[in-house]
C-alpha cells in the first residue's frame, strides 16, 4: 500500500517512536537537572505494543521508522526490539537518534539486528563544554560510539548539533572542517522553544542562515545533489570532503508543507505535530482488544488532526511534555 495522505495532501510514511522518556544525560536545553518525574512502567508502551502499532501503521503506508527518546539505548531489550521492528513487512528503513554514550557496546549488535543508520547528538567538540551542556556526559564516550558506528556500517553517520548563541556558535567552523577529513554528516539544527529551552529561547536562538554565512566566509560549500534522508535538512559539501554539512531551519524557514511524519510518545500517544499539544491515545486501543481496527482508526484520526504548520515561535504554551517525552 502507498502512504496515506493527510488533509493537506502530505504523504505520511515516516514514524518517530520514543521508546523511553528517561535519559542518562541532562542536556540543559532538553531536561531539568533533576530529571523528570518517573512514569509508572505500566504507562510506558511495552515493546510488543509498539511492534503491533508499527504493523498496523505499515499497513497504512508507513515505511520508515526512527527510534528515539529519551535515550533509546538506555532501554533494556532494545537490540531485540530493533530486530523485530526491522522484520515487519513494509518497513524499509529503521534508524535511531541517540546521544551515543552507550553506542560503543551495542553498535555491532544493532547493525546485525537490522538497524540501518544512526544520528548522534553532538553539540560541542570541547570536552569540558560537553560536560557542562549534558551536565554529566563524557565526550570520549560519544566519540567511541561514533567510531564504532562507522566501523559497524551504521552509515551514513549524521551528527545533530543544536545551535545555541553563546554556547557553540564559535565552533561551527571546526565542525565544518571536521567533515572534510571524516565521513561525518554534521547537521546544524535551530534551537526550538520546547520545554526546558522555552524561557531562555530568544536569548539563545541562532539562525542557521548566520552559521551558513560564517562557514561560507571561510570555505566553499556546494549543494549536495540527491536526497540524503527523510527529513528537511539541506546538505552542502566542501568539494572533495568526505562528509557533508546540513542545515535544519525548523524555526526561521519552517518546512511544514513537506512534513511526512507522525510521532508516537513513550506513553502511547500519537502526536501529529511536534509543537501542537493535540494528541490521540493509542495505548487504550493497543491494550484493550485484539482488533487492529481501533488502532487504524486512531492513526487516521491523528492524520486528520495534523495541522498545516507549526507555530513554534509562540513558545511551548505551558505544555507539560518535554522533547525527551515526545521523541525529538
Ligand atoms: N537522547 C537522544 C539524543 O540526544 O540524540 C534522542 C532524544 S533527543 C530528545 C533527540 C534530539 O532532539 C537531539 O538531537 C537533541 O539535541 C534534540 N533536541 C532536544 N531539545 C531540543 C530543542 N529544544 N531544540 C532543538 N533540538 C532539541
Ligand atoms: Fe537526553 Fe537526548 Fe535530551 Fe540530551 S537531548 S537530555 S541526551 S534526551
Amino acid at each position: 500500500m502507498t502512504a496515506v495522505e493527510d488533509r493537506y495532501g502530505r504523504r505520511i510514511d515516516y514514524l518517530r517512536i520514543s521508546v523511553t522518556d528517561k535519559c542518562n544525560l541532562r542536556c540543559f536545553y532538553c531536561m531539568p537537572e533533576e530529571g523528570i518525574p518517573s512514569k509508572h512502567h505500566l504507562e510506558i508502551l511495552r515493546f510488543e505494543e509498539i511492534l503491533r502499532f508499527v504493523r498496523v501503521a505499515a499497513g497504512l503506508g508507513v515505511r520508515k521508522v526512527r527510534i528515539t527518546g529519551g535515550e533509546p539505548l538506555a532501554r533494556r531489550g532494545i537490540v531485540d526490539f530493533v530486530a523485530e521492528l526491522a522484520a515487519i513487512p513494509g518497513i524499509s528503513e529503521v534508524a535511531m537518534t541517540t546521544n551515543g554514550t552507550l553506542l560503543k557496546e551495542c553498535a555491532r549488535s544493532l547493525k546485525q539486528a537490522g538497524l540501518h543508520r544512526v544520528n548522534i547528538s553532538l553539540d560541542t567538540l570541547d570536552r569540558d563544554k560537553f560536560h557542562r551542556i549534558t551536565r554529566r556526559g563524557r565526550l570520549e564516550d560519544v566519540w567511541a560510539g561514533i567510531e564504532t558506528a562507522l566501523e559497524s556500517g551504521l552509515t551514513p553517520v549524521k551528527l545533530n548539533t543544536v545551535l545555541m548563541r553563546g554556547v557553540n556558535g564559535d565552533e561551527v567552523l571546526e565542525f565544518a572542517r571536521m567533515t572534510v577529513r571524516r565521513p561525518l554528516h554534521v547537521r546544524f539544527i535551530e534551537l526550538m522553544p520546547i520545554g526546558e529551552s522555552d524561557a531562555s529561547w530568544s536569548d539563545s536562538f541562532l539562525p542557521v542562515s548566520r552559521v551558513r554565512e560564517a562557514i561560507e566566509g571561510e570555505m566553499h560549500l556546494v549543494p549536495v545533489a540527491g536526497k540524503m534522508g527523510n527529513g528537511p535538512a539541506e546538505y552542502y559539501q566542501v568539494p572533495g570532503a568526505q562528509g557533508t554539512v546540513g542545515f535544519i531551519s525548523a524555526i526561521s524557514n519552517h518546512f511544514c508543507s513537506a512534513c511526512n511524519r507522525l510521532r508516537l510518545t513513550a506513553d502511547g500517544r500519537l502526536r501529529p505535530c511536534l509543537q501542537d499539544r493535540l494528541e490521540v491515545d493509542v495505548r487504550d486501543a493497543l491494550r484493550h482488544g485484539e482488533e487492529d481496527e481501533p488502532v487504524r482508526q486512531a492513526i487516521v484520526q491523528a492524520l486528520c488532526f495534523k495541522p498545516g504548520r507549526h507555530h513554534m515561535t509562540d513558545g511551548w504554551q505551558g505544555q507539560e511534555r518535554l522533547m525527551s517525552d515526545i521523541g525529538g
